[in-house]
């Protein structure tokens, strides 16, 4: 059988930090095509919109050089369905502290209890990179210091737009 295996990478990815794409890059080295599920509609306030974040997604791909590889897309309702309909055998997450372990538990049981097909892989990034999140860098660049080390150059670049334009309001 010459199939190739595809992983969902879902998410909220606002905006997508260097521990994101860690886990990326190891997805790489077990699946043929990752899809990064951008989620449309998750209960928290984004400060990217779906097209910036997708921007920010696909500028740090090809920085990578994982153009053939890796795809964008957004996506709303169940990520296993979505999964399903891309023809995905498994779904990446990225496991930092032992805080992420919870939740990730009882997401990874109720999507095999909804799509028994699909597997869930947790991956774990650089240990810089364990105690990063999307929320501590928006923190830190709001008030000034230095993100460079943790996420894209573009990234940290509409990072400092963005708050430069708050400033302004
Ligand atoms: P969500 O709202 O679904 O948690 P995030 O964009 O915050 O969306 O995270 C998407 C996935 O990437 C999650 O599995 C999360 O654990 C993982 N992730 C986020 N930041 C890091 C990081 N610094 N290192 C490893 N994985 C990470």
């Amino acid at each position: 059988m010459n199939q190739q295996r595809t992983a969902v990478y879902p998410g909220t990815f606002d905006p997508i930090t260097n521990g994101h794409l860690d886990i990326l890059v190891r997805g790489c080295d077990l699946f043929d095509r990752i899809v990064i599920c951008i989620a449309e509609n998750p209960a928290k306030d984004e400060m990217f919109s779906l097209a910036e974040r997708k921007a920010m997604i696909e500028e740090a791909i090809s920085e990578h050089n994982l153009n053939s590889r890796v795809t964008v897309e957004t996506f709303n309702g169940l990520i296993v369905d979505y999964a399903e309909k891309l023809g995905a055998i498994a779904l990446i997450r990225g496991l930092r502290a032992v805080s992420d372990f919870e939740f990730e538990f009882q997401m990874a049981l109720m999507n095999r209890h909804l799509n028994n097909r699909l597997h869930t892989v947790y991956l774990m990034p650089k240990d810089e990179y364990t105690y990063l999140s999307s929320s501590i860098i928006k923190n830190v660049a709001n008030h000034g210091g230095d993100i460079h080390r943790f996420v894209p150059a573009g990234v940290k670049r509409r990072l400092v737009e963005k708050f430069l334009k708050t400033e302004g309001e």
